[in-house]
């Protein structure tokens, strides 16, 4: 592979989908299992990753998210509901990030310094947020589909991590194929093209010189999780049946990437070891203190 390190940007955002549905709650507590699965794979290969927490994650299990911290891995915001930024005012997004700020200060987290929107919201239009997350402190954004899709996109952004309003933002790696251009390094993408694919495409990238970035959820693993709808996807039955699709091969898959010498690497190192931005400062917590 090139001879500069092939990173993967590997993040999970951390989330229970249950919480976003009525009578959720009868269904199997699945998170902090499938989370210490993501654990078990990282330091096997002593690999360290981006986790975007969602806020009420964090009052939920706060020993769980404190642990992850501790175990060198990058803490960053997903929001404190999961809400996606077109359904937000300015107003409410600030309040909406601070809550989700406050929920990890409260878990013991000491370092944050970027944010995903939920479902990769930040398009053209919500790109407001911006200069909010600047004024909080965010040093980077990871939260940019560069391409149509039909949930959010930005198709103009641009494949490669630049700078908006002060706040560098780091897009979803995409591949194009035939008309559409795919995330293929992470979640439902990744779970449905095969290992050879991915291979490849993984090659393909690196020769480019570019990093990629991966994005996992609790579920993408989870092959015990019962059968419904899951919330965000506009009941659409096609797009549930993808939701479950193929999670046994995730680890498979994973553990290839791996043997061809892949090194996961958090954002935040990424960013450091770039040089992307001239100094990285995490976001003052103590307003918060007890
Ligand atoms: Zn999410």
């Amino acid at each position: 592979m090139h001879k500069e390190a092939p990173y993967y940007l590997f993040s999970i955002d951390l989330e229970d989908i249950r919480l976003r549905m009525d009578n959720g709650a009868q269904y199997k507590e699945r998170v902090p299992v499938m989370i210490e699965a993501y654990l078990k794979f990282l330091n096997t290969y002593q690999a360290k990753a981006s986790f975007f927490v969602v806020g009420d994650m964090a009052e939920k299990y706060p020993t769980l998210i404190k642990s992850i911290e501790d175990e060198g891995h990058e803490i960053g915001c997903h929001s404190y509901r999961h809400h996606t930024i077109d359904t937000l005012s300015p107003e409410e997004f600030k309040i909406d990030t601070e809550k989700n700020l406050e929920a990890l200060q409260k878990a013991g987290i000491k370092n944050i310094y970027g944010y995903r929107a939920p479902v990769f919201s930040i398009i053209e239009k919500t790109a407001w947020v911006y200069p909010i997350l600047k004024s909080m402190g965010f040093t980077y954004s990871s939260s940019v589909l560069p391409a149509a899709n039909p949930l959010f996109g930005w198709p103009e952004f641009g494949k490669i991590p630049r700078q908006v309003d002060g706040v560098l933002e780091i897009p979803m790696s995409i591949q194009p194929f035939g008309i559409r251009s795919l995330p293929f390094g992470g979640g439902v993408y990744f779970r449905m093209l095969p290992a050879f694919f991915i291979k490849s495409l993984f090659k393909k990238y690196y020769k480019n010189n570019n990093a990629i970035l991966g994005y996992f959820h609790p579920y993408d693993i989870d092959v015990e999780q019962e059968k419904f709808m899951h919330p965000g996807i506009h009941d659409s039955k096609l797009f549930n049946f993808l939701m479950y699709y193929n999670r046994g091969s995730v680890f498979q898959k994973l553990e290839m990437l791996m043997d061809l010498g892949v090194q996961l690497c958090t954002h935040i190192e990424y960013i450091q070891k770039q040089n992307f931005v001239s100094q990285v400062q995490k976001i003052e917590l103590h307003k918060w203190d007890a």
